[in-house]
C-alpha cells in the first residue's frame, strides 16, 4: 500500500473489523465542514466543485437528521418567515389543544424565553417585508440549483417542477392567498387561482369542503434523503470526504483561530470550519462563547406507499399547517411544530393529528399503507432567517445554520454561498439580514 501523505492519518476502525481496506482521514484538510445534511453536504459539494479539499463530519449517518424525511417542498411560493405577523397570538390560543399544529414545551428554560421575546419582536410587517423578497430570492436560486444538479450522473432523486397547490378551506383564506400571490408576482412565481370544482378537477382524490387553491407551477419537489445522499456521492466523487458516527466534541482557539476541532474519531487541525449542524448548532459550539439563538422545532411526517394513479402533486393545507408531497412511489404527509428542546420523543397524539390532516383532505388517505413515523428538529432562529455568515470572534469560522422550514429549498444555494465566504469571493446575495452579528 502507497505510504499516506503527510497530514493524513489511517483510521483502521472506521474500515469495519472485517475490511482489509484501510481507510485514510485527512486531518488538516482546507475546511471541515461540521454537519452533514442538505446544509453541509451542499457546502462539500460547493467546495469541491471549486477545488477545495472538504471533510464533512457527521455525528451520524449523512443526511439522517432534518434532511432525511421533511415534506421535501421546493416552494418558492411558501416564503414567510415563522416569524410572520399574528403567528404568536395563534399559537398562544393553540397552547391548550393537545392536538394543534404548534406547541410550546412550557420550561424554565433562558433560552426559550429569550428566543420568544425576539421572536415576538420580529413578527411584524415591518420584518416581513424585509424576509419575504430575500427568503424567496434565496428559494428561487436554490431551485435553479436542483434543476441543474439533479441533471447530473447519479442523481436521480424524484425531483419534479409541476408545481405546488396551496389549499384553503375558507374563503377568506383563498382570497387573501390570492392577494399575496398577486403582490410577490415575479417571473418564477406564476400561479392560477383555481376555484372548488377546477380543484377537484385537477386533484380527483380531494374531497368536497375546500373553497379552492393557488397553483403555483413552478414550485418543485424531491425525495430530501435521496437528494442529499446522491449529492454527498457526488460531492465525494469530485474530491470530498464524509466521515460518519464522527461527533464535533470540541474547539481548541488560539488568538481569534480555531486551531482544532476534537471529534470523537480524533482531532482535525483544517484551515477552515464550516458549522452546519442544524438544530445541534448551539450545543457544538459551546465552547466558542457564540450566541446563536436556535431552538429546536420539532416536526412530523408519516410516509406510505401511493397506490398507482393517488395524488400527482403535493398540497400545503393551509388551514391544517400541514403538507402532502407525492414522492415517486411513495405519498408523504408533514406538519406540527413543537418548541420542546432537543426532545426527540415521539407524540402519538400529534402524529395523529398530523395523519389525519391528510385524511380530512384526501379520499382513501386512511387506507393508504405506512411505511415510517419520523420526527426531525427544525433549527428556527427568532427571525426566521437563516444565519450565513462570518463571526467577529473566530477568523475561521463560517456559520450555516438555522433554516428552519427552508432548508431543503434553500440548502444548495447555502453551500454556494458558504463556499464563496471561505474563498473570499463575492457570493452574489445580500447577505446583511443573515448576519450572525444581528443577535450579538
Ligand atoms: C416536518 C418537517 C417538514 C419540512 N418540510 C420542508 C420542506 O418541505 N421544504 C424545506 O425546504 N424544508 C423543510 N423542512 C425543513 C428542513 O428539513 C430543514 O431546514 C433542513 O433539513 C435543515 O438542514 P441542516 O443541514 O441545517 O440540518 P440537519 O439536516 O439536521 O443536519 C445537521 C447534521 O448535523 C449533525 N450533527 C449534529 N451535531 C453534530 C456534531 N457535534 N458533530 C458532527 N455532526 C453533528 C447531525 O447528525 C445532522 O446530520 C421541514 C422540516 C420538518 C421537521
Amino acid at each position: 500500500m502507497r505510504a499516506p501523505p503527510v497530514g493524513y492519518i489511517s483510521a483502521h476502525e472506521d474500515a469495519g473489523p472485517e475490511t482489509s481496506e484501510v481507510m485514510v482521514v485527512e486531518r488538516e484538510p482546507e475546511v471541515l465542514v461540521v454537519g452533514a445534511g442538505v446544509v453541509g453536504v451542499a457546502t462539500a459539494y460547493a467546495l469541491a466543485e471549486r477545488g477545495q479539499r472538504a471533510v464533512a463530519i457527521d455525528a451520524g449517518a449523512v443526511g439522517e437528521g432534518c434532511s432525511y424525511g421533511n415534506a421535501g417542498l421546493i416552494a418558492p411560493s411558501s416564503s414567510m418567515p415563522l416569524a410572520a405577523p399574528g403567528v404568536l397570538s395563534q399559537g398562544l390560543r393553540w397552547m391548550l389543544d393537545k392536538d394543534s399544529p404548534f406547541y410550546i414545551k412550557p420550561r424554565p428554560d433562558p433560552a426559550l424565553v429569550s428566543w420568544l421575546l425576539r421572536f415576538r419582536a420580529a413578527a411584524n410587517e415591518q420584518q416581513a417585508h424585509a424576509a419575504v423578497p430575500l427568503l424567496r430570492s434565496l428559494k428561487l436560486a436554490g431551485r435553479k440549483l436542483y434543476d441543474r444538479w439533479t441533471q447530473l450522473d447519479g442523481m436521480d432523486c424524484d425531483y419534479a417542477r409541476e408545481g405546488v397547490i396551496h389549499v384553503y378551506c375558507s374563503r377568506a383564506g383563498l382570497a387573501e392567498a390570492e392577494v399575496m400571490a398577486r403582490r410577490f408576482q415575479t417571473d418564477g412565481l406564476p400561479f392560477e387561482v383555481l376555484d372548488a370544482d377546477a380543484l377537484k378537477a385537477r386533484v380527483p382524490n380531494l374531497r368536497g369542503g375546500v373553497a379552492g387553491g393557488v397553483l403555483f407551477a413552478g414550485d418543485g419537489r424531491v425525495n430530501p434523503a435521496k437528494f442529499v445522499t446522491r449529492l454527498a456521492g457526488l460531492a465525494e466523487a469530485a474530491g470530498a470526504t464524509f466521515l460518519e458516527r464522527t461527533e464535533a466534541i470540541g474547539f481548541t482557539t488560539s488568538r481569534g483561530r480555531i486551531t482544532a476541532v476534537e471529534t470523537t474519531k480524533g482531532e482535525f487541525r483544517p484551515a477552515q470550519v464550516v458549522l452546519a449542524a442544524g438544530a445541534w448548532s448551539p450545543g457544538v459550539v459551546r465552547d466558542l462563547r457564540l450566541n446563536l439563538p436556535i431552538q429546536a422545532a420539532k416536526g412530523y411526517s408519516l410516509t406510505f406507499h401511493r397506490p398507482e394513479g393517488y395524488l400527482d402533486i403535493p398540497l400545503l393545507l393551509a388551514e391544517a399547517h400541514a403538507a402532502i408531497n407525492p414522492i415517486g412511489p411513495l405519498v408523504r404527509v408533514a406538519g406540527t411544530l413543537e418548541l420542546a428542546g432537543m426532545d426527540f420523543s415521539i407524540n402519538r397524539r400529534r402524529v395523529a393529528a398530523v395523519r389525519r390532516a391528510g385524511g380530512q383532505y384526501l379520499e382513501g388517505f386512511e387506507e393508504l399503507d405506512l411505511i415510517e413515523t419520523w420526527r426531525g428538529m427544525r433549527p428556527c432562529t427568532p427571525d426566521g432567517l437563516p444565519i450565513i455568515s462570518r463571526t467577529p470572534n473566530w477568523e475561521n469560522l463560517v456559520i450555516a445554520t438555522g433554516h428552519a422550514m427552508i432548508g431543503m429549498a434553500v440548502g444548495p444555494v447555502t453551500g454556494e454561498i458558504v463556499a464563496d465566504l471561505i474563498r473570499g469571493e463575492e457570493p452574489g446575495f445580500d447577505l446583511e439580514l443573515m448576519r450572525y452579528e444581528r443577535f450579538a
